[in-house]
This record gives C-alpha cells, sequence and structure tokens, in this order.
C-alpha cells in the first residue's frame, strides 16, 4: 500500500485490530500463567497492559484530536493523551512491583512450572506481537509508528520466554522463571519510570523534547525586520502539537509589512511542529526584555 495513501480511517482501523488482538493476547497470558505457574509469563502479560493502554492512548489522541474546542475548553481534549500516559505510567509501578514481590516468594520457594504450556503461550505471544507489529507498520502518524517500534522490540521478551521455558524444560531449574520475571519487572519498571517523566514534561510546560529554544529564537531573529525576540514561552500541548509566544520588536512601521513578517515567521515555526504562535509585536522595547521570562502571582 502507499503509505502516503494511508487514511486516518485506515491507522484507526489498524490500531482497533491491535488493540483487540493485544487484549485476547494479555487474557490468554494470564490464564497461561495461572495454569503453568510461570511467572515469566505473568510479567509478559504485565507489559502486555502497557501496550494496551499505550494504544489505547494513540487511538483516542487520534480521536479526540477531532473534537472540537469550546468556549469553555478552549483547548479541546488534547491534554487528555498526557494525563492518560501518566495514570497508566503510576499503575506499571503498581504491575512490576507486584511481580517483584512474587519472584523474591518463588526465588525462596521455587514453585513448579509446566514449561510445555509456558511455552506453547509464549511462542502465540511472539507471532501475536509480530502480527500486530505488522498491522502498524507504515503510518505517517508519529505515536502509532513509535508504537510499531516498541511491539517489535516487544518480541525480545517473548523470545526470552520461549528460550526459559525450553531452559526449564530440559534443566528442570524452576528458578529460571522468577529469574527473568525479575528482568521482565524491571525492563516494565524502567518504561514505567520513562513514561512519567514524559508526561510531567509536558504537564509541567517544559521545551518540548527535540526542541531547541536557541535554535528557534536564531531563526525567528534571521527574519527580515525582526530587531529582537524576548518574553519567550515554549510549550506542547500534546505530543503531536507544540506552541509558542512571544514578543517581537521591529522597527517596520508599516502594518502590512509587519503581517509579512508574521507570516514568515510562522512559516518558519512549522517545522518545530508549532502549530500554533501569539506574537505581540512592538516598536519600542518594552520593559520585559529577557528572553525568558518570570510569571509572577
Ligand atoms: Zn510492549
Ligand atoms: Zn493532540
Ligand atoms: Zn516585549
Amino acid at each position: 500500500m502507499d503509505l502516503l495513501l494511508m487514511t486516518g480511517s485506515d491507522i484507526e482501523r489498524r490500531l482497533k485490530v491491535a488493540i483487540a488482538l493485544t487484549v485476547l493476547f494479555f487474557v490468554v497470558e494470564i490464564i497461561g500463567s495461572l495454569i503453568s505457574g510461570s511467572l515469566s509469563l505473568l510479567g509478559d502479560a504485565g507489559h502486555m497492559f502497557r501496550d494496551i493502554f499505550a494504544l489505547l492512548i494513540t487511538l483516542s489522541a487520534i480521536n479526540l484530536a477531532k473534537k472540537l474546542p469550546t468556549k469553555t475548553k478552549t483547548f479541546g481534549y488534547h491534554r487528555i493523551e498526557i494525563f492518560a500516559a501518566l495514570v497508566n505510567g503510576i499503575m506499571l509501578i503498581g504491575i512490576s512491583g507486584w511481580i517483584f514481590q512474587e519472584a523474591y516468594i518463588r526465588l525462596l520457594t521455587p514453585h513448579p512450572i509446566n514449561s510445555r504450556i509456558m511455552f506453547t503461550v509464549a511462542l502465540t505471544g511472539l507471532l501475536v506481537n509480530l502480527y500486530v507489529a505488522l498491522t502498524l507498520h507504515g503510518s505517517q502518524d508519529i505515536n502509532v509508528r513509535s508504537a510499531f517500534i516498541h511491539v517489535l522490540t516487544d518480541t525480545l521478551s517473548s523470545l526470552a520466554v520461549i528460550l526459559a521455558s525450553v531452559l526449564i524444560f530440559f534443566t528442570g531449574e524452576m528458578i529460571i522463571d522468577p529469574l527473568l520475571g525479575v528482568g521482565i519487572a524491571a525492563f516494565v519498571l524502567a518504561s514505567a519510570i520513562m513514561i512519567i517523566k514524559d508526561a510531567l514534561h509536558v504537564l509541567l510546560e517544559f521545551t518540548p523534547k527535540g526542541i531547541s529554544f536557541d535554535e528557534i529564537i536564531r531563526d525567528i531573529e534571521e527574519v527580515d525586520g525582526v530587531e529582537d525576540v524576548h518574553d519567550v514561552h515554549l510549550w506542547s500541548l500534546c505530543s503531536n502539537i507544540n506552541l509558542i509566544d512571544a514578543h517581537i520588536l521591529t522597527n517596520e512601521l508599516n502594518l502590512m509589512k509587519v503581517e509579512e513578517i508574521k507570516r514568515e515567521i510562522k512559516r518558519r515555526l512549522e517545522k518545530y511542529g508549532i502549530k500554533h504562535a501569539t506574537l505581540e509585536f512592538e516598536c519600542e522595547a518594552c520593559k520585559r526584555n529577557e528572553k525568558v521570562e518570570k510569571m509572577e502571582h
């Protein structure tokens, strides 16, 4: 399929298929871990939970972004995506803590494990992961693309469980399972911390990741007619929209020319994902002339 022709509803359909498969397999892994007694399968299920949530956030971000802003909600629902990610991160810390605790118990008194069931479930998981990755492949949407890369790396965790089940089958060393469980829980914990950090970054209105403040200022100041840029605020609304507000000092007195300057600045800002710019033009320097100004209350 031509990548550029992939429509929004096509992405949605693919995401829904991916979510349905992941939910289905999440349930299969929980049941499989109960029957086989494998903790690493349970850890993998915990990870699947993260994926379901991440895919749901991606899907709802696409849907909620379509909802128009209203007079009482002038930003619409873009931030819900960030809030949901924060909630997901906090829940994942709980899940990994639970697996760590289970692993501790099993390291002290090893549980018997049915390695055949463990193997079968993990192999199915690997196939589901590969299929989901294939489903998400080829999208232009930045979130869908990162979901694709993520699901692809997930195959590693399924492979590890498969390998562990084979080792347990041949050696009878049950301790391999909780050890791998600890590894997977550590991975879940690490991704939880990353998710929370990223969410806080947006919630606290920090400068969007991957964007250089100085570079943007330089880019604006290079526009003909711009004397100075100051009192800048740079933040993101959601993972797809960055915003800026800034004071622009110009010696240009012709309002039509000022309009041209503004248009050129906004054109330059597009490449930073800045889709909403509020520019305050002024002819004589105002009192606030630092690049970054304190906001007081
Ligand atoms: Zn995953
Ligand atoms: Zn958005
Ligand atoms: Zn000013």
